[in-house]
This record gives structure tokens, sequence and C-alpha cells, in this order.
């Protein structure tokens, strides 16, 4: 086997806003960045719409924008992490800017702030409309192709991270390009960064980037880190329903700008329902347009009054898409459904992105920093990628740098081996897995759909049973999202159960995990359910 090893001081698995601001703050430290695609591409990152939550309006401050996270977070978030992101929002826009990076202003030179859901002020602050990450990603990319200390890997994807007797070595993964058999790459470093983003790629209809299914999470738990709030899926209520995977996003700035929902026969279903009618936080608009859904009526994104010829230069990629399908927002209704867009819960990090294992850092959508309970108020998510890659490499350049070991042990090649084992056969299984988690783990949960979501897992373990590395960490990252969901009994933000449909304030707690603790868990719950069902019975 052919290998290419790189010892860098620091190691980045992840090339989204998470993973760049690091690698930029890191200088003169030699990185090495790496990426499952070419930089930029199939990021959320890049496909992010509306912008940065941002008190940069003099009638705004860090205070309200605190507030309202707290609020929206539902008592869950944790205050000084909160304060130390919104504290840093004006800093952050500054530094963006200072690389070049162009937001949208008005002709006085202020921001032309964009207005959010749960927001009491405009404060998103975006660029070309909804193209703001694309604008944020061009300025990051351009600054860390001028950067001597980084080393980008691109279309390369982490397989294991390499670590014994609780010490790290670095990660080992493999060239994405078939063409290119057996060939290797071992990254030797005793500091590893997981900027790895989300996992709306375990659901059937997610706005992410298929590529975003967890693996961050899987990659570190299998080297025994704590997780933490993994059954709060945060399900966007505006995915554009033109039958297209990943489904495009409606950004919630529409609704900002004026834009109504209405069902098939044009009844703005929220008056009455929340004081900010369609600017309600994402879960309330989320539950109600599933409850429409599920009465048997269609959903509608009705920009035709308040937007109307306007659509095209305010959201231009929105726009594309509609185009795309025949549809002109102008004149026409857009068809809406909700879709899995972003996971508060991840890897537990403290305040300064460290995790449970010595040497591991995580930052971005991968990470649980506690930032927004169980609920992310919108666009904070950049922000805390922003913030929090800075704070890492702060953090990361304080510590000692040992000496790499020069050889792999075989047992680490042994790991790698076993994980790049013939995907083909696994395309089905993996689809069986995104639509039950869908279906039974999507927007509103019970008892028994949760308990139907773990049977098929284990049926689906069970039948593809060494057939993906891919597939068995989708398998275990659904599995701890099954296992947080049954044990908070009560609905709260996004994690709503129609079984326990209240706040319980025994559960102002975040339900941590492990490796360690998942198998544990899940066999008392199998005791618990009618294990003479066939279906029941674990592997
Ligand atoms: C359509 C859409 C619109 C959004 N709009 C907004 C918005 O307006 N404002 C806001 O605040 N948030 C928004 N979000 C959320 C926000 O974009 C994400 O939370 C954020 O960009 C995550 O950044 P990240 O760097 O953590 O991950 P990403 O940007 O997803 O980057 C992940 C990186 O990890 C790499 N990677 C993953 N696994 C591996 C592996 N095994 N090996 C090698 N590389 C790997 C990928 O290749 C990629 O480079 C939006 C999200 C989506 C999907």
């Amino acid at each position: 086997m052919t290998e290419q090893i790189y010892t860098p001081d620091v190691v980045i698995v992840g090339g989204g806003v998470a993973g760049l601001t690091v690698a930029l703050n890191l200088a003169p430290r030699k990185v090495c960045v790496i990426t499952k695609s070419s930089l930029g591409v199939n990021t959320s990152s890049s496909w992010s719409q509306a912008g940065i939550a941002a008190s940069v309006d003099k009638n705004d401050s860090n205070e309200i924008h605190l507030n309202d996270t707290l609020k929206t977070a539902k008592g869950l978030a944790n205050e000084s992490v909160v304060r130390k992101i919104v504290s840093e929002s004006a800093n952050v826009i500054r530094d963006l800017e200072n690389i070049g990076v162009q937001f949208d202003k008005n002709p006085d030179g202020s921001f032309n702030l964009g207005l959010e859901g749960a927001h009491s002020h405009k404060r998103i602050v975006g660029s070309k409309g909804d193209s703001s990450g694309i604008e944020i990603m061009r300025g990051l990319i351009n600054e860390v192709k001028q950067s001597p200390h980084i080393t980008i890997l691109e279309n390369v994807s982490i397989d294991s991270i390499m670590h014994e007797d609780n010490t790290i070595y670095g990660v080992i993964g493999r060239f994405t390009d078939k063409n290119i058999p057996n060939n290797h790459v071992v990254i030797q470093s005793s500091h590893i960064v997981l900027a790895t983003g989300g996992l709306g790629g375990i659901f059937a209809n997610t706005t992410n980037p298929r590529s975003s299914y967890g693996e961050g999470i899987a990659l570190a738990a299998q080297i025994g880190a704590t997780l933490t709030d993994m059954e709060f899926v945060q399900f966007h209520p505006t995915g554009l329903d033109f039958g297209l995977d990943p489904t495009p996003l409606a950004t919630e700035a529409i609704r900002g700008a004026g834009a109504h929902l209405v069902n098939q026969n044009n009844e703005r279903f929220m008056l009455g329902v929340h004081p900010e009618v369609e600017l309600a936080p994402r879960d309330i608009i989320a539950q109600n347009i599933f409850q429409q859904i599920d009465k048997g009526n269609s959903v509608f994104l009705d920009c035709r009054n308040n937007i109307g010829e306007h659509f095209e230069t305010q959201f231009p990629q929105v726009h594309s898409y509609c185009v795309k399908a025949e549809l002109d927002p102008s004149k026409d209704l857009m068809p809406i459904i909700p879709v899995a867009h972003y996971h508060i819960g991840g890897v537990k990090t403290d305040l300064t992105g460290r995790t449970s294992v010595e040497g591991l850092w995580c930052c971005g959508e991968v990470a649980a920093t506690g930032v927004h309970g169980a609920n992310r108020l919108a666009s904070n998510s950049l922000l805390e990628a922003l913030v929090f890659g800075k704070i890492v490499a702060v953090e990361i350049n304080k510590q000692p740098f040992k000496q790499q070991v020069e050889v792999v042990s075989s047992s680490f090649i042994k790991t790698y081996k076993e994980k790049t084992r013939s995907k083909i056969r696994a395309k089905k299984f993996i689809w069986q897995l995104r639509s039950t988690m869908m279906r039974n783990l999507g927007i509103v949960r019970n008892q028994d759909s949760i308990i139907r979501g773990l049977r098929d897992l284990i049926r689906i373990e069970r039948e593809a049973r060494g057939l993906s590395a891919k597939l068995n960490d989708m398998i275990l990252v659904s599995k701890f999202i099954i296992v947080g969901a049954l044990k908070r009994t009560e609905s709260r933000g996004c994690h709503l159960r129609f079984d326990y449909p209240n706040e319980d304030n025994n559960f102002l707690k975040h339900i941590d995990q492990s490796q360690e603790t998942l198998q544990k868990d899940l066999n008392s719950f199998l005791l618990e359910i009618d294990l003479t069902e066939e279906k029941f019975v674990a592997n």
C-alpha cells in the first residue's frame, strides 16, 4: 500500500467556515486542512444564505442579541458561551471585511441588515441578498490560498483518528477519487481539530450537502469522546418542495422581508398562533407546517404582494431555484416542506473548543458548545463557527507541541482497510436509514415512532453488516439521536414529542452520551419493548 505522510503542527479536518477560521488564526504554525471535496465545495458554509447574526445596528445591542438567543434556546443555552459569541459579533464582521468580504450596505455606509424569526431587531449581516455563504467562503479561501503556513489536502476523506493509550497520533484517510486506488494519506499530529459540519445527510429531506452525515461525530465517538444534546436536530420550516435532493432552502429572510405562509386555500395558518406570526421561532413554524401537512393540506410561501418584483434582486439564489422549477415567485406560490437543517448537538466541548479527549478539538456545527440550547436562533451558527474557530486556534497555540512518531502502527492501517470496503451495495440501506430517520425521528416524534426507528436501524445493521463504513457511521450517529430522543421525555425547542407535549423542568439538563454508554442505554430500552417481535432482535 502506498501512502503519503504529512507532519503538520495541527491537522484540521474540514474546510468550511469553522476549519478555515482555525487555520488562518494558527499562523505561523504549520497547518494541514483536509476537505472531502474541492475547497469550498459541498460545505454548508458555501450554501448558507441569509448571513451572520451581529448586533451592529445603533438601536441594537449585544444584550438584546443575548436575550433573543437565550429565549429561543428554551433554558438550555450556556449563558457565558452565548455572551462570548454575541460580544464578538462586530469583530467577526470587521475581520471578514478586512480580508475583502463584501457585505450588503445602505447608501450611508451602514449595513443593510436582514430580519429573521425570533430576532427582535434586524441584525443579519449578509451579502448579495441570499448569497452570503458564497461571499464569506470566497474571502476565506482567498486568504487561505495566500497563507504559506497552510497546506490544503482536497478530495481526501478522513476515516480514522489514530489514538492509543489516551494519546492522539493524527488521522488516516484516502483520496475520494476512485482512480487513485489504495492511495492513502496519513497526517501525524498531536492536535486534531474536527470541523466536519452537520448531519442532515442521515435524513431523507435535508438542506445539507449529502456528504454531511455526522462523520466527525462518529470519528470522535469511536475514540471515546463525550457527545451531548444529540436529540436536538433543527428542522427548517421552508425547504423548497421542488423534488430535488438535497432540498434547496428558502431562507427565513424571505419571511423577514414580508412573505406569508399559506395553505392551498390561501389561509395564513400562522395568524393567531404566535404574536410574531410568520416570524415566530423555527420550531413553532415547523410544527404548524407539519400539522397542516398532517391534515392533508399543502403549504406555500406567498411572496407575491410583499416582495413581488423585488424577489429576484433580493434573493437571487432562491430565485434561480424557482426559475429552474418554472415558478415565478412574484406571481406564483412556492411549495414548501420542513427539512433537516442544523444539528445543535454533537461533540461536547468546553468554552475553548476542547473535547473530553486530550488533543482533540472541535468547532463549527460538529461541536456542541452550548450556544444554541434546545433551539438555534437563526444565523447564530456562522457566528459561532467564526468565533470558536478563533478561540480554538488561540487555545491550541498555548499547548505544548509533541514530537510526532515516525511510523503508523499496523492496527491503524487495519482499521483503515476495514473502513474502505465496498459501498455500492450499501446504497439501498443508506436510503432506508434516511427514510426511517425522517419518518420516525423527524420534526415530531413519540415513543412509538422512535422505537420504530430503532427497530429499522437494528434490521439495517443486521442485513448490511460490514458493507460500508459510511453506513456504519450513519447507524452509529442515528443511534445516539435515538437514545437522546428516548431519554428526553418532554418537548423542548426543536425536540417535539406528541406523547410529552410540554416542557418538564426535570429536563433542564443536557443528555451526555458516549460509545461506552450507548450499548448499555440501547439494551435497557430493548428490554422495555416487546422482544417477541422478530424484528427487535438486537445484534
Ligand atoms: C442551505 C443552508 C443555509 C444556511 N444558512 C445559514 C445562514 O444564513 N446563517 C447561518 O448562521 N447558518 C446558516 N446555515 C448553517 C451554517 O451554514 C452551518 O452551520 C455552518 O456553515 C457549518 O460550518 P462548518 O465549517 O462547521 O461545516 P461545513 O461548512 O459543512 O464544512 C464541513 C467540512 O468538513 C469536511 N469533512 C467532513 N467530513 C470529512 C471527512 N471525514 N474527511 C475530510 N473532510 C471532511 C467537508 O468536506 C467540509 O469541508 C445554513 C446551512 C445550510 C445547509
